[in-house]
């Protein structure tokens, strides 16, 4: 399988972090990117950097004003008196039914859901590389190959169409999906992350063309807090196109499995042609957001699981902090995966 990554993802080293309340040191750092790579090279993966797939695909997920803002406010930022080195909101629309802000600030509220998501000079480069590998690996997925694992760092299934959140700026599942749709009719998104997909969601929500599927630390007492409920179906076209499996904090193995037969269950029933896993890594046991407690076996259980669906298959690499399992967890994904995927045709 080819991992798909580029040295410039790692200039984006954001500083700024709030965990509840407190300043931290954020924890979406360059090095989680040299530890996933050496894991994906140990587990047999070719690395490969990433093509330039176009700013059009990323517009036919994210607005244009917010395109505009991710590639200009780091410059306007620094013209402000006594700004800020990293750009980071103090201030949110919490109703979106006003007008668009001229400001800096104003904008950097408007387009950004937390505080999560600093934007520093090199952070442009990084999430469009980032989105460019999601690309690459579905252009391989319609050239013939049968997987491909996209190394995406920053993350990005928290950004919506015109708001970063989360660590996210650029949606790469969503990117991924939207270029897959070029070929097969009907594209799944299955979300592994210990965080609801709650940008992904949003993207897809009023469309019938891509299932998306989380499973995750119940939102009631998790980030993203405000989406993830199993109540949550779709809109319009797209209802019943959206399914949420939250897990109670601290679910093990066995109980991941579990939620994660019932979601694959319901999207082999949408008949999917093609695959996205959003593949965070967070839900470990190791993990330092300790959401949900899955073993580093249990990767290659999920593994073989999603696998067994037998479609062609994009991986996105979304969350996953720095532990001793980090790694261990990648690599056990990637054998597993390999080990059990044959393409049903
Ligand atoms: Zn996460």
């Amino acid at each position: 399988m080819k991992a798909i990554y580029s040295a410039s993802q790692a200039k984006h080293d954001p500083s700024f972090f709030l965990l509840s309340g407190k300043q931290a040191d954020n924890p979406e750092a360059p090095q989680r990117a040299d530890t996933l790579l050496a894991a994906a090279i140990s587990a047999g993966c070719e690395h490969i950097e990433p093509k330039d797939t176009g700013l059009s695909l990323i517009s036919a997920v994210h607005t244009p004003e917010y395109i505009r803002f991710l590639k200009n406010i780091y410059h306007r930022w620094q013209h402000i008196n006594n700004a800020s080195l990293e750009v980071v909101p103090n201030i949110h629309p919490n109703r979106r039914d006003g007008s668009y802000p001229a400001s800096e600030v104003g904008q950097a509220g408007y387009h950004m859901a937390d505080t999560a998501c600093p934007i520093s000079s090199d952070t442009f480069n990084a999430v469009i590389s980032s989105a460019h590998c999601a690309g690459t690996a579905a252009q391989l997925v319609l050239d013939g190959e049968s997987v491909a694992y996209a190394l995406c760092r920053p993350p990005g299934h928290h950004a919506f169409r015109d708001m970063a959140g989360g660590f996210c700026y650029l949606n790469n599942s969503a990117i991924a999906a939207q270029l897959l749709r070029s070929r097969y009719k009907r594209v799944a998104i299955v979300d592994v992350d210990l965080h609801h997909g709650n940008g992904t969601q949003d993207i897809f929500y009023a469309r019938d063309d891509v299932f998306t599927a989380s499973i995750h630390a119940d939102p009631e007492v998790f980030y993203p807090f405000f989406w993830g409920s199993a109540d949550e179906r779709g809109k319009d076209a797209g209802f019943a196109y959206n399914l949420n499996v939250p897990l109670p904090k601290e679910s093990g193995d066995d109980l991941f499995m579990a939620g994660l037969d019932h979601l694959l269950e319901t999207v082999e029933m949408f008949s999917p042609e093609a695959i996205v896993v959003a593949l965070g890594l967070d839900a470990s046991v190791d993990d330092p957001f300790a959401g949900l407690s899955v073993t580093t076996d249990g990767f290659n259980r999920i593994a073989e699981r999603i696998a067994q669906l037998g479609k062609p298959t994009v991986l996105v690499q979304e969350g996953g902090y720095l532990s001793d399992s980090l790694g261990k967890n990648l690599g056990s994904f990637l054998q597993g995966f390999e080990k059990k995927h044959r393409l049903k045709i």
